[in-house]
């Protein structure tokens, strides 16, 4: 399938007055059409503000881009003038946040919006623009649509809101969508209904979908591949069954330890010990090593470089080999 975006040896800085933050360090992840690619991570890991470099919606100053590419078929949108970022920006990539109220006006209706959309930049007629809008939150199962165009982002439900915000980003028609943490705020049976619709218009219209979160339970029903994150870097990247089967970095490991088991239940839960780095002050050679059970001497000083383990798989750690056949 068709290559969409690659992220390539991506660098962020945060120049705060408490100094510099190496937030991004070297990112590399790629999208290909109608695939499914999870960034999974603590929080602080770098995966919001890779998404927000890419959609080219980072705060700066204080954030700075020292280097590195984010290509869109070809195209380094790092480089391109803003008119063709705004152009990309919702026509090609598009994005959906946690939190839809923020991102939603409270004080337009929710058709207003997405038919602003419709008009501004595809130039609808208004009666056009309103047949699109109901038919797009018809598509995100909205009952009783052609009524609720007319509602204000406060008379939906925290669910219905996300279903809006989806059918916002597929005004355009997007060929990528950039989804973070879509329903960490929504309760356990609305996130799945959530993830079961983003799942399914993404495969419909052969999207790419980067799916941002911090659950890996989560990601074992959706992605095709994961992209591990951790102190700005990727650590891991491999195909979702073969990161199931056996992971290929301890930080991998230590997730997968900590996720609840159905076939093991009351079992109790391995959690991470220590907490992940301040970008202030990221620890040398391997930044997991104050963390990481299989640390050695070596890891302290020198920085594992993203080891090739076949099948498109990579893994940022010297022991690389040992982890992924399971070898201590
Ligand atoms: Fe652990 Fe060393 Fe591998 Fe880092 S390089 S993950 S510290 S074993
Ligand atoms: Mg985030």
């Amino acid at each position: 399938d068709e290559l969409l975006l690659e992220v390539e040896d991506l660098h962020v800085e945060f120049r705060t007055s408490d100094g510099v933050a190496t937030v991004l360090n070297g990112v590399d992840y790629s999208v290909h059409a109608g695939e499914t690619l999870a960034v999974l991570g603590e929080s602080g890991s770098g995966k919001s503000v890779t998404a927000q470099t890419v959609m080219g919606i980072l705060d700066s100053p204080p954030a700075v881009v020292t280097g590195g590419a984010v290509r869109y078929r070809g195209e380094d949108l790092l480089t391109a003038t803003e008119e063709r970022r705004r152009e990309v920006r919702g026509g090609e990539i598009a994005m959906i946040f946690q939190d839809a109220l923020s991102a939603l006006n409270p004080v337009f209706t929710v058709g207003f919006q997405i038919e602003e959309q419709l008009r501004v930049r595809l130039g609808m007629s208004k009666k056009d623009a309103r047949k699109r809008a109901i038919e797009l939150l018809d598509i995100v199962r909205i009952p009783a649509a052609a009524r609720r165009v007319r509602e204000y982002p406060h008379q939906f439900s925290g669910g219905m809101r996300q279903r809006a915000m989806i059918a916002m980003s597929l005004a355009l028609d997007p060929d990528l969508l950039i989804a973070d943490e879509p329903t960490t705020a929504l309760d356990v049976t609305v996130q799945a209904q959530i993830m079961d619709l983003l799942a399914e218009i993404q495969a419909e219209r052969r999207m790419g979908l980067i799916l941002i979160t911090h659950d890996l339970a989560v990601v074992a029903e959706v992605a095709d591949r994961i992209a591990v994150m951790y102190a700005g870097r990727i650590v891991e990247q491999a195909d979702v069954t073969e990161l199931f089967r056996s992971p290929g970095h301890p930080y991998t490991e230590a997730l997968m330890a900590s996720l609840p088991r159905l076939d093991l239940k009351g079992q109790t839960l391995e959690t991470i010990k220590g907490l992940p780095p301040s970008l202030l002050n990221v620890p040398p050679g391997c930044p997991f090593h104050p963390r990481c059970p299989r640390a050695e001497s070596r890891c302290e000083t020198e920085r594992p470089a993203l080891h090739s383990l076949g099948f498109g798989r990579v893994s940022a750690c010297h022991f690389a080999d040992e982890v992924v056949s399971g070898r201590v």
